[in-house]
């Protein structure tokens, strides 16, 4: 049985929100077994709380945005995607403005940080969403399908017309290791061609070469290039990983997504939380024991292959 875990000590950030474009100070804290992941605007008062879950969900156009009909903290997807990536279950996260610091664009910072202050395993266990029937969903070009799978598995493809990202396809099991060497790092993008209109509508802001990979006409702006050669799918893969995350509880199902973003994201979360018997709560240990059960009970015909 895996149990839950939260953090060891609190961890302390500043930095920029990327569409507000102010500073904010953000503090993580550790916090009890089965409280989820929640945040807390500081500066507001009363000091209003949310808890990262679906229900909460108010905005996903350009970012991952949730809260009340008083308050809201937007952006939350990469920090959302490392705690999901180093299974964290619980922590509260106090925030003095309406935005998640941006950090370079990733995850990595919040992924350093949280490994410096180490993780504490909890007396309870983990509880895990595992989809026992497929279900997509679609939208134009656009589309994400849950499959059942004995781990949490991740294929995106994207498909941008532009010289610099073209078909990019990225496939991986996500585990803690895979998240931390090939997702965490990869940056949020954008075209210089869209900031104009984005800055028309208050959005990207805190948006720069800082904190951003900027593509141009015919390349790419920052001058230390990209960290990975697919950098752009691999933050897609990022970005996904923190919008699940919304469930509440770590996902047990290969996940194949297409062109899709935030709004999509949260879509597709919102459709497999409402087709009820399309999952179910499981707490087994991810060993053979699940593989051979996963066989016997779950498996579709021929889908050996899926291992
Ligand atoms: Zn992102």
């Amino acid at each position: 049985m895996k149990l839950q875990r939260t953090l060891k000590k609190p961890v302390e950030v500043q930095g920029i929100g990327l569409h507000c474009g102010a500073k904010v100070s953000m503090k993580v804290n550790p916090a009890k077994p089965d409280s989820g992941i929640r945040f807390r605007r500081t500066d507001l008062a009363g000091k209003p709380e949310v808890r990262a879950t679906l229900d909460n969900v108010i905005n996903c156009i350009h970012a991952t945005t949730i809260g009340t009909e008083d308050f809201r903290v937007s952006t939350i997807e990469h920090l959302m995607a490392a705690f999901a990536g180093l299974g964290i279950d619980n922590a509260t996260v106090e925030i003095d403005g309406p935005e998640v610091p941006a950090m370079d664009g990733s995850a990595a910072i919040f992924v350093f940080l949280f490994k410096d202050a180490g993780l504490k395993i909890q007396g309870s266990p983990r509880r895990f969403i595992e989809v026992i029937r497929p279900i997509s969903i679609e939208e134009n070009d656009k589309k994400v399908t849950f499959l059942p799978h004995h781990s949490f598995l991740v294929d995106f493809s994207i498909d941008f017309p532009h010289p610099v990202i073209m078909a990019q396809r990225f496939k991986a099991e996500i585990t803690r290791k895979t998240f931390e060497k090939r997702i965490a790092k990869a940056r949020t993008f954008g075209f210089l061609k869209e900031v104009e209109m984005l800055h028309k509508n208050g959005l990207a802001l805190g948006a720069s070469l800082e904190n951003a990979v900027v593509i141009g006409d015919q390349s790419v702006l920052n001058h230390e290039g990209l960290r990975f050669s697919d950098e752009f799918v691999r933050h897609k893969v990022l970005d996904i990983i923190g919008d699940l995350y919304l469930l509440g509880a770590p996902i047990r199902a290969k996940v194949v997504a297409e062109k899709s973003g935030h709004d999509l994201h949260c879509k597709a979360v919102k459709a497999l939380m409402a087709a009820r018997s399309a999952w179910r709560y499981s707490d087994s240990f991810v060993g053979e024991a699940t593989v051979s059960r996963w066989h016997r009970d779950i498996a579709p015909a021929g889908a050996g292959a899926m291992l």
